[in-house]
């Protein structure tokens, strides 16, 4: 793969490892956050990870702070959850895709014996507007919520409830732990088209999520 390039490449082996790879995970993890302040940019924006076509799909934490893996799992090694990362190609939107059991956004993971069905969730982004005036409570234009229905997240423990519903789950939720999403729920069951931006594209997300699940063209 591309990505396994990059780490030869970057190391100047022949033999990459599973330290190797993790390195260049954290140093582009950095990257993304690092900025200059707080009015620019990211050294690198986020959408990178379009590029790197992981064998199984992009996988992220939010808590304590942004981190992405490229391998399947549930939780991080502190025990917070893990969520199913899909982005838009074009305008870089992310949706969180899998199910809601128990009260709580899950993907499929190893331990889980049967595929479930995905549900797509457009990861409302809030934060910017946070910073200004953090106990403010950001509405989601309307043009946007009409689209599908709205959850809120714990990003902690990944606990979804209805907007304007209390809290499903016990964890401290200090700024910046709860996050907006909006069900979109596609017509053919397949997203392929982005709901921000309006790109259409066979399986605009799914490509990067389950590439064994690719149509057979
Ligand atoms: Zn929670
Ligand atoms: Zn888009």
């Amino acid at each position: 793969t591309k990505f396994e390039n990059c780490v030869k490449q970057l190391f100047k082996t022949g033999n990459s490892s599973d330290v190797h790879r993790q390195t260049l995970i954290d140093l582009v993890n950095i990257a993304v956050w690092a900025r200059p302040d707080k009015g620019s940019l990211p050294l690198l924006p986020a959408r990178y990870h379009l590029f790197v076509r992981a064998p199984e799909g992009i996988f992220v934490s939010f808590y304590p702070e942004s981190r992405i893996f490229l391998e399947r799992r549930e939780k991080t090694e502190e025990g917070y959850a893990v969520f199913d990362l899909a982005s838009c190609r074009r305008c870089g939107q992310e949706y969180l895709v899998g199910d809601i059991v128990e009260g709580k956004l899950k993907h499929s993971f190893s331990k889980m014996d049967t595929r479930r069905k995905n549900r797509y969730f457009l990861l409302w982004k809030e934060e910017t507007q946070l910073e200004e005036d953090e106990d403010e409570e950001v509405a989601v234009p309307e043009e946007i919520a009409k689209k599908g229905k709205i959850w809120k997240l714990c990003i902690k423990c990944g606990a979804v409830w209805e907007e304007n519903e209390v809290s499903t789950c016990n964890c401290g939720h200090e700024s910046g732990t709860i996050r907006t999403l909006i069900e979109i729920i596609p017509k053919n069951g397949i997203l392929n088209k982005c709901y921000l931006c309006g790109l259409r594209s066979i399986n605009i997300v799914r490509e990067f999520i389950f590439q064994q699940d690719a149509p057979a063209a």
